[in-house]
């Protein structure tokens, strides 16, 4: 009863919130490669020293280093016969097609593009602030706000405007190509992302059981 998932969209789509709750809800391992370089950076590891101004200055992190990673992150036979979800990779045409060379056809079951219109992002990401503690996002701005886990809200080093700006612009240029190849290989569904997380989860379930009917049964209750 494995997928093998892979789900993109913009900064500030909610890709992150999304995809913890349908990797629980599927049982299987969650992979991404933004908090994994963050985790890096905050523990000073040398990549994350090599890594920090790319990720600082929201430019991507060259594709040797982030297909290192992976391949470090999904290593295990267990994990790939459990399954996956892919969060934030691939992000470039040359990265999914590394993925698919490595790990063979079956890499992915289905890629999810979670969509939502430039404009609400770009208000989301202002207003987003994240758990030093356990990473969750929120956008409660107040000053005397907490995390639900009673941890520090702070906002993301690269959540600052020129970040932001570049971010979005590379998602367009690089994940463009990237999109229509997945489309050709009849991978790609459309998620409208818009909305309260909990009618986008619903939306992205039921995307993934229209579409891969290993897990079916598991999201639906039935069979
Ligand atoms: P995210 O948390 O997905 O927004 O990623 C944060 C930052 O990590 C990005 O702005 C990039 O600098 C870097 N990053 C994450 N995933 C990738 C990837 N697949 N390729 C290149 N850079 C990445």
């Amino acid at each position: 009863m494995a997928a093998r998932l892979i789900v993109l969209g913009r900064q500030g789509a909610g890709k992150g919130t999304q995809c913890a709750r349908l990797a629980e809800r599927l049982g299987i391992h969650h992979v991404s490669t933004g908090d994994l370089f963050r985790k890096e950076i905050t523990a000073g590891t040398p990549l994350g020293r090599d890594i920090e101004r790319y990720v600082a200055n929201g430019e991507l992190v060259p594709d040797a280093v982030v297909l290192d990673v992976v391949a470090t992150n999904l290593g295990g036979t267990e994990i790939r016969r459990r399954g996956y979800l892919l969060d934030g990779f691939p992000r470039t045409l040359a990265q999914g097609q590394a993925l698919f060379e490595v790990l063979g056809a079956d890499a992915a079951d289905l890629a999810i593009e979670i969509d939502v219109p430039i404009d609400v992002v770009v208000a989301r990401l202002g207003s987003r602030r994240v758990c030093v503690d356990c990473a969750t996002p929120t956008s409660d701005t107040a000053p005397d706000a907490r995390c639900a886990c009673g941890g520090a809200l702070h906002r993301r080093p690269d959540d600052h405007p020129e970040a932001i700006a570049r971010r979005l612009s590379l998602y367009d240029e690089q994940s463009g190509s990237l999109l229509l190849w997945l489309d050709s290989q009849a991978l790609l569904v459309s998620v409208d992302g818009v909305g309260e997380p909990d009618e986008v989860h619903e939306r992205v379930v039921a995307a993934v059981a229209s579409r891969v009917p290993e897990v079916r049964g598991l999201l639906t209750g039935h069979g």
